[in-house]
Formats: structure tokens, sequence, C-alpha cells
């Protein structure tokens, strides 16, 4: 980030969308992940808590990226109420602040960045460890996410064909629209059938388990992205346990994560998950078989939203319309 005006820089969600795209926040993201694993940028205690008003979690994620001099708080949650108002359920906004002497220094509204960097992780996942030969894309979900994580997913490979099953089957409708806009086939299949792909991404609500480990053929990569508080799961705790799981933050898997089920029930340890950064930086050699079963646990963490927060910063001072204010 590089706001030295006098000041406090306020970014839009317009302004988001205009300025921040898939390949910036992709590089952010990556840039961000190899430096948590070089222990040059780390995430802080993350807070959530149910309000007890409009049945809403409210919470703060923050941290500091000592490579790329950003700190902050992406500070938002999610309110149940706001669909009938015609509102995104999840809410956010990220505040950077000057590392050198704490003061605010932007104001970056975080919806869409948000969908953009939970894209971004799941996309490097694939980059990272699908086999390169994948032909089939499969998405488990259907809401406000899935269209970023289905196009961000198109760019990593050559895919040929696209099924999806979701809870509600109405809503796949949105995923097929997009692979037309990209010339593929779509198929809505049960859920038995996600198995067939080569590469699955998971992002649901869902509060058990979805996929099970039997209908996943060898050399899969799955992405797991729905699964970002206690309780929730969204594939079978034998699937975790006997793939090779990745993680953006191995305590945030283990706690929040996919694998807390498989952690809670003692078939996998800390120790058995790699960091992505970890082969983002060549420490870590990723799949190592073309049989092998890779598994990336997206919890997201703060870090992520201020690497797109400082891209937009970026964008917008380089812009003609960065709003600066007193403050
Ligand atoms: P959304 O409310 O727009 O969509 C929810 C999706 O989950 C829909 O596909 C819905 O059909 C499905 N679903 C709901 N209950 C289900 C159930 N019991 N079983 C199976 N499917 C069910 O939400 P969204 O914004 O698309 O987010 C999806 C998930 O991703 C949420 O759990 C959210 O918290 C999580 N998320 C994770 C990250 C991250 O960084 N890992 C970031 C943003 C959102």
């Amino acid at each position: 980030m590089n706001n030295t005006t006098n000041g406090v820089l306020v970014v839009s969600e317009a302004d988001c969308h205009r300025l921040v795209d898939r390949q910036a926040a992709f590089s952010a993201v990556k840039a961000v992940f190899s430096a948590m694993d070089s222990g040059k940028a780390r995430n802080f205690p993350v807070i959530r808590e149910a309000i007890g008003h409009a049945g809403a979690l409210y919470g703060f994620k923050s941290g500091f990226d000592r490579a790329g001099l950003v700190l902050g708080v992406k500070s938002g949650g999610y309110w149940p109420g706001n669909i009938a108002k015609g509102l995104t359920n999840h809410q956010s906004t990220v505040f950077l602040f000057d590392p050198d002497t704490g003061q605010l220094k932007a104001l970056v509204a975080g919806n869409h960045l948000t969908a953009l960097r939970t894209a971004a992780s799941s996309a490097i996942s694939i980059a990272c460890l699908s086999r390169k030969d994948s032909k089939v894309l499969g998405m488990v979900g259907a809401g406000h996410q899935s269209g970023y994580q289905l196009r961000a997913a198109l760019e990593q490979r050559d895919f040929e064909r696209i099924i999806g099953w979701n809870l509600h089957p109405e809503m796949l409708s949105g995923l097929g629209e997009i692979a037309k806009e990209h010339d593929l086939p779509f198929d809505a299949v049960p859920v038995e059938e996600m198995g067939r792909a080569d590469v699955i991404i998971t992002i649901t609500s869902s509060q058990s388990a979805l996929l099970s480990a039997e209908w996943i053929k060898p050399g899969t990569h799955l992405a797991c992205m729905g699964t970002d508080t206690v309780g929730k799961q969204e594939v079978d705790a034998v699937l975790v346990a006997s793939a090779s799981v990745f993680s953006d933050e191995v305590a945030q898997s283990i706690s929040i994560g996919e694998a807390q089920h498989a952690f809670g029930a003692g078939t996998i340890e800390e120790g058995d998950i790699t960091p992505i950064g970890a082969v983002i930086n060549g420490t870590h050699p990723g799949r190592i078989s073309e049989e092998e079963v890779t598994l990336f646990d997206g919890t997201g963490v703060g870090l992520q939203d201020l690497a797109v927060a400082g891209v937009a910063v970026d964008a917008s001072l380089a812009s003609d319309t960065a709003v600066v204010v007193d403050f």
C-alpha cells in the first residue's frame, strides 16, 4: 500500500469492482501466502461473536504483512436477514493503517474483495496442486461466492466440462450461465456423481459432510472453501484423513476449517497439513503423484483481505478518482 497522502482514502464497493480484477487478487493472495510461510506475515487471533441482534455474527480478522507493509483489520460478518432487504448477507469493511505511525490510511469496501480473495485462494490451490490434465471441474454450492470461484478456477486449467450440485438445484442456473460464457457444457448431477470431476470446489454453508471418500477417484484435487466456522463441514472426515491436506493457515484449518473434524477424531495431526505457502515457496513439492488426492482447506485469513485491499488502494491512488477525506 502506497498511501502517502494526508487523510484517509475511501474506496467504495463500486471502485473495488472497477479497480481490482481476478489476476491482481490472485497475485496479491499468492504473495501473502508466501510471506505467511516464510514468517514475514502473521494473522492475529480472530474474533467472531453472535451479537444477539438480527441473528448476526460479527467479528474481526487482522494481521500484519511485513513484506508488503500492510497492517489492518477486516471487520464484518453475516446478517441473515439482509437478503430480504436487498443486501448481501455477508458484509465487510477493511481498515488499513500506516505501519509506521498507526494512523488510519484507508477505508475499503470489503464485499466484492472478500469474494475475489476467496476465489483467488482456491484458484491458487488448483494452480499449485491439481493435475495439469484436469478436464472436469465440479462445483458443490451455488450461492454468492460460487460464481467468483468458478470464474477463477476456469483460468487455471483447460477444463472441458463443468458439473454441479447444490442443495437448492434451482440456484445452479447462475453457474450454467458462466459455463455458457466460456462455451463449456454444464450438467447438474446427483451429489454421488461429483466424483467424476478432476477438480472439485465446495463452497456451501453445510453443517454435515456432502462428499464421501468412496466417491472420489485417485488424482482428484478438492478445494474445500465453505467451512470457516466451528461446526461447518462439507466433506467426509475420512476423505480429509486419507488425502494430502494443504491449507492457507494450519491453525485455522484444525480449529474452524474442514480439517477440524478429522483433527477432532484424531485421524489427522497438525503436522499432517502443509501450508500452501510452502508449495508456493518451493519448500514442499505439492502433488507428488498422479494418483494422489490433494485437498486444500481454505479457511479464509485476514491477510488475504488486507492484501486485496492494498491492491484496491494502490489502484485508486493511481486513478484520477481517488477520494481522500480529512480525518
Ligand atoms: P450463500 O448464502 O450465498 O450460499 C450458501 C450456499 O450453501 C448455497 O449454495 C446453499 O444452497 C448452500 N447450503 C446452505 N445450507 C446447506 C446445507 N445444509 N447443505 C448443503 N448446502 C447448503 O453463501 P456464500 O456467500 O456463497 O458462502 C458460502 C460459504 O462459504 C459460507 O459457508 C461462507 O461462510 C463461506 N465462505 C468462506 C470463505 C473462506 O475464505 N473460506 C469466504 C467467504 C465465504
